[in-house]
């Protein structure tokens, strides 16, 4: 990982972003080895950003989320949509897939606001998923992928539990990172224009 930051920098990139599998496809081995690169990771922001000012997006969502954030657990259907090859729309493309139940609408007529997705997703808040309102890293959590809990768990609504365990580790690798560095002000002004990518 660090080889690749190191050639990022050398190439003049200033900000990158990465992104986990929001699957259910994390076991405990490698939750904990995941963990272990992450704080790597952190550690060498922190000790390379004053120098080098390159910096991971990924790792200051939970951040934003914290402080600017959504009331959404995922952006499908709000921010982000899918469209099929025949021009019908869903909330993303891992929507498609004959699930006509979250059918949107189709290019041609445009989306239909009576469907009942259409509504879900618009009203869709963190606050009212039981598990996120009691949990601890809410508000600042990253939220999960609305398709994924759907395939591995049937539900839209329900957070997979090991990616939690990945969201846990990302927020306090977050705070972290911003603790350390939040007095730098290229740091500052990376994050200001972060934000401004991020409102919508
Ligand atoms: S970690 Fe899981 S339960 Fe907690 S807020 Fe995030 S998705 Fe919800």
């Amino acid at each position: 990982m660090h080889d690749t930051i190191h050639y990022f920098k050398d190439i003049g990139v200033e900000v990158f972003s990465t992104c986990i599998a929001r699957d259910n496809i994390w076991s405990n081995e490698k939750i904990n080895e995941y963990e272990k690169i992450i704080n790597e990771s952190i550690d060498f922001y922190i000790e390379e950003f004053p120098k080098c000012g390159i910096i991971n997006k990924y790792m200051m969502f939970p951040i934003i989320e914290r402080y600017y954030r959504r009331n959404n657990f995922c952006p499908a259907g709000t921010t982000l949509l899918g469209v099929s090859t025949n021009g019908d729309i869903y909330p993303c493309a891992r929507f498609i897939n004959n699930r006509s139940p979250y059918k949107m609408g189709n290019i041609k007529d445009g989306m239909n606001i009576n469907s009942p997705i259409y509504h879900t997703l618009k009203n869709m808040n963190i606050d009212n998923i039981t598990k996120c309102k009691n949990c601890p890293i809410h508000p600042g959590c990253m939220g999960q992928c609305m398709a994924s809990s759907y395939e591995s768990l049937g539900s839209i609504f329900k957070p997979i539990e090991c990616v939690c365990e990945i969201n846990k580790i990302n927020y306090n690798a977050s705070f972290k990172l911003y603790n350390s560095l939040k007095n730098n002000e290229d740091f500052m002004r990376i994050i200001s224009n972060i934000i401004g990518l991020s409102s919508t």
